[in-house]
């Protein structure tokens, strides 16, 4: 990547710099294709999974509303990234449609039941489903293929959302029946603002961003060839190492959550142990604010992540814990610890060192009363 930041040259333009830079972008393009069982002309590269969920959610939606008037209904799970729940928001908020939130088990998993439950009797108005692979909070995996089963019925576009997938999971685009799915690069390793969305040659989307038609007429804008590099680099090189990868994280992850229970007997644990991420552990710790806990923690060396949103500058509970069927309160006091391909057993020990004073100090805090504007979707 910093040897291609320093080299000029516009994958779009016809002059030799500019056909070296589409060369390395093709490569990637193939490599990418490869790691997630797509063919080459399916990748559409993004600015991350952000744009990519954009581009499905919205640019299927006002295709399918286009051929048929009738389709102005979205379904997605009630524990989707803000980047799919608030873009289905703006749509129900200011172009007509409407949206049905498909309801998740207590460990936040979409089942084919729940997904027939929100399409009804008569879902020929659905425009699109989106459902998550895996969950960016508490790590749940869906059975993406058994949920594209049921919207196959009728003939429905089905788009996920697998930026927390191919670091962890074999992901077969081919073979998961969708008709869209996101990716982004940070979530594999590489360089943030770079990703992508797989999309199948018989889905097509209305585009967001129009100019100069680089990436077929689904997304326009000059693409970024070394983050591109990087992108296809982290996944080939993840994909290869995964086995590997995923059987470590995995012990330290149990050690690290075995522990947890040890020094702090009533904290939660979150979501399923055994449909989930590796990589994921996720506590609910009783009478903690979850920001509290994060800074204290952090004031230690150890980086941590709450679920949560700030709503003018007062935590809000985790949507996704609260449709896990949590009260705002627990809601309010999660913490999510994420290992990485790096991660070693002297990180997890330094979490437990310091952990029961950081929550012991958090307790003591308190946690202020939950304002009665606190929304699901906030
Ligand atoms: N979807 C999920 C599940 C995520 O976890 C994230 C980022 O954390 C995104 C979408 C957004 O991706 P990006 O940060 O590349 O815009």
């Amino acid at each position: 990547m910093t040897e291609l930041l320093a080299s000029p040259g516009n994958p779009s333009s016809l002059h030799s710099s500019g056909r070296r830079a589409r060369r390395q972008v093709e490569e990637s393009r193939e490599k990418v294709a490869r790691a997630l069982g797509a063919r080459p002309a399916e990748v559409v590269f993004t600015a991350g999974g952000t744009e990519a969920n954009n581009i499905a959610v919205k640019g299927i939606a006002w295709d399918q509303r286009d051929k048929d008037p009738k389709r102005t209904r979205i379904l997605a799970s009630s524990v989707e990234h803000h980047a799919i729940l608030d873009p289905i928001e703006w749509l129900v908020s200011s172009d007509g449609f409407t949206v049905t939130w498909v309801e998740v088990t207590p460990t936040g998993e979409v089942t084919p039941d729940a997904l027939r439950t929100a399409l009804g009797d008569d879902p020929s108005d659905v425009a699109v489903v989106s459902i998550m692979m895996a969950n960016n909070e508490v790590g749940t995996i869906n059975d993406i293929a058994a949920l594209t089963a049921v919207t196959a019925e009728y003939g429905i576009c089905f788009h996920t959302d697998a930026v927390q997938a191919p670091a962890w999971l074999e992901v077969n685009f081919a073979a998961l029946g969708v008709c869209a799915m996101t990716v982004s690069a940070h979530k594999v390793g590489g360089p943030h603002g770079v990703g992508a969305l797989v999309i199948s040659r018989s889905c097509t989307v209305t585009p967001l961003i129009h100019g100069g038609g680089q990436e077929r007429d689904v997304r326009s804008g000059t693409l970024d060839t070394a983050g591109i590099v990087g992108f296809a680099t982290a996944l080939d090189v993840g994909t290869a190492r995964r086995p590997e990868t995923v059987a470590r994280v995995a012990a330290l992850r149990d050690d690290l959550v075995a522990k947890v229970a040890a020094v702090i007997p009533d904290a939660v644990f979150n979501g399923s142990i055994e449909s989930r991420l590796v990589n994921n552990a996720h506590f609910t710790f009783p009478g903690c604010l979850g920001d509290s806990l994060l800074m204290l923690l952090d004031a230690q060396g150890v980086e941590c992540s709450v679920g949560s949103a700030c709503n003018a500058g007062v935590p809000q509970p985790s949507h996704v814990l609260l449709a896990m069927g949590s009260d705002a309160e627990s809601a309010r006091g999660t913490l999510r610890f994420s290992l990485g391909h790096s991660s070693t057993q002297a990180d997890v020990d330094a979490l437990i060192a310091v952990l029961p004073e950081a929550v012991e100090r958090a307790k003591r805090a308190g946690v202020p009363r939950t304002p009665a504007t606190a929304g699901m979707h906030s």
